[in-house]
């Protein structure tokens, strides 16, 4: 099954002269979205992954099967004031302004092996700060998950010294 066949592009969204990748079909079809997780969790087996970090929003869907396919919890990196007990926070630059996420300041252990799960990686900027806030736990980053890299945005090159995966590349 070809996971690509239930990726969608879709012109000049948010924005004039952006081609836009639509996951939602994927996540629609019960085998190819099954079949996804099922092949990203046999990337990891065997890697001792303890903590599933999933970035808001998209990275929820995929962070939280993947958690519970390997037998782990699961820690979600929210936007700005969302978070009820004591937050780490990070800022980063947007192509216009600038996002804060948050993480809870007991979700990861010092020590602890960490795989960050987003639905895209573009930029690198998003998981980046994931992986900050990661880093001030004290957490150490086991690796850093995609269903889809960009390849052309050469986000890899700002995840430099992390083991970087993803399942279908652009
Ligand atoms: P980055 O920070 O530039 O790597 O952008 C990645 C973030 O933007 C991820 O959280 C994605 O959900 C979102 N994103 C950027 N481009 C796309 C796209 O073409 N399709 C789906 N999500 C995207």
């Amino acid at each position: 099954m070809r996971l690509e066949d239930r990726i969608r592009d879709i012109q000049d969204f948010p924005q004039k002269g952006v081609l836009f990748k639509d996951i939602t079909p994927l996540l629609q079809d019960g085998a190819t979205f099954r079949a996804a997780m099922e092949r990203m969790a046999a990337h990891y087996t065997g890697s001792g992954i303890q903590t599933v970090v999933g970035v808001e929003s998209r990275g929820f869907i995929f962070g939280a099967p993947l958690a519970y396919l390997l037998n782990c919890g699961f820690v979600p990196v929210r936007k700005f004031g969302k978070l009820p007990a004591p937050t780490e926070s990070v800022e980063y630059a947007l192509e216009y302004g600038t996002n804060v996420v948050e993480i809870h300041k007991d979700a990861v252990k010092p020590g602890e092996r960490v795989l960050i799960v987003d639905d895209l990686l573009a930029t690198g900027g998003t998981v980046s700060a994931s992986i900050e806030l990661v880093e001030r736990l004290g957490g150490h980053i086991a690796g850093v998950a995609f269903l889809v890299e960009l390849t052309f945005l050469k986000g890899r090159e700002k995840l430099k010294g992390h083991d970087v995966f993803a399942l279908i590349k652009y």
